[in-house]
């Protein structure tokens, strides 16, 4: 039997209802309790990193899981995570970035509803996420929910209430989990031994433009920011209203050596700035950058760990035009 190591963080799926709303307050014990059905596929250890809603997840705060996972990792063959549903997707970037060439799984599943209310979604997603964890050719960090594996850096929140909360986007599920089996679609080879980094900058920001925004915005944030990443509209356009604001905005960024990466407000297909002149009229050199097939989440986060190992501006070009974990899947 497998030996896979349970690390709870919180979510709905530990949550309780109190009077002031749902909190997570179900331990990582309690959750195995309730799914007893885990015990005959494999042994199991349980800690708790924290019982948080994922509302209030942090980098710190995945640094903390992915040392968490780091002393365990010799002991187990595999890791599942339970956590909130709001901020997964980014936590599953994070882990990517931090826990590279895993041959291991990482998998990280949550819920809808609590463990304990009658519709629940939970045992199903923690059974899912186990039959996962144990199979012989599961590695890297995935998502495993409603049914469906989706790799940790294509994840996004979709619907906020239904089961099938997460999609993958522009990249297939790597498997789906039906009464327990997995059928398997596509498997990550793994080049290299695992490599753990514990270092992340939390002072990114990501601003989503709206039409008509004052691009002084970009000023504000400069001051409190190390890197910016700007949700853009389609495919790839910045606004102009005739003065180049937001062009020279990028250009005091660029000034301070600090970088500025575009990508867009649509989910599905990525980003080119090069196509139209509203794109192509924004780039302000070296510290401009371009997410063109990663998702949102995969970017800020990629941009938090690049810049918790470097300020270099072309070390940070080269680090991030490097796939990682199928991140970056072609660039227009
Ligand atoms: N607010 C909850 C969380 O992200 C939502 C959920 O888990 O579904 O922790």
């Amino acid at each position: 039997m497998k030996h896979i190591l349970l690390v709870a963080t919180g979510g709905t799926i530990a949550s309780e209802q109190s009077e002031n709303g749902l909190v997570p307050g179900i331990s990582a014990r309690h959750l195995l309790e309730s799914v007893p059905e885990i015990g005959e596929l494999c042994h199991v250890d349980a800690v708790q990193a924290m019982n948080l809603d994922s509302t209030d997840m942090t980098p710190e705060r995945w640094l903390h899981i992915a040392a968490r996972i780091r002393e365990a990792y010799a002991q187990y063959d595999g890791f599942v995570i339970t956590h909130g549903t709001d901020t997964m997707a980014y936590t599953a970037a994070a882990l990517s970035y931090l826990i590279q060439n895993a041959d291991k799984p990482v998998v990280l599943t949550g819920a809808q509803r609590s463990i304990f209310a009658q519709d629940t979604d939970a045992r199903r997603n923690m059974m899912d996420a186990f039959a996962y964890a144990c199979e012989d050719d599961s590695s890297g960090v995935t998502i495993v929910f409603d049914g469906k594996a989706i790799l940790g850096t294509r994840a996004r929140k979709l619907r906020t209430r239904s089961r099938n909360a997460f999609e993958s986007i522009d990249y297939p599920p790597l498997a789906q989990v039906r009464d327990g089996k997995v059928l398997r679609f596509i498997r990550m080879e793994c080049h290299g031994p695992v490599q753990f980094s514990d270092c992340m900058e939390d002072k990114v920001a990501m601003v989503k433009l709206v039409p008509g925004m004052d691009a002084r915005i970009l000023a504000d944030l400069r001051r409190y920011c190390r890197g910016l990443v700007v949700e853009g509209f389609g495919v790839g356009g910045v606004p102009d209203y005739g003065d180049g604001a937001f062009r020279q905005a990028f250009s005091r960024w660029a000034q301070e050596q600090k970088p500025v990466v575009m990508t867009t407000q649509v989910p599905y297909e990525g980003s080119d700035m090069a196509l139209y002149e509203v794109g192509r009229r924004a780039q302000t050199g070296e510290s401009f950058l371009e997410a063109y097939t990663m998702t949102s989440e995969a970017t800020v986060v990629k941009l938090m760990w690049i810049l918790g190992q470097t300020r270099a501006l072309p070390e940070i070009r080269r680090m991030f035009y490097t796939p990682i974990a199928h991140d970056l899947l072609w660039m227009a």
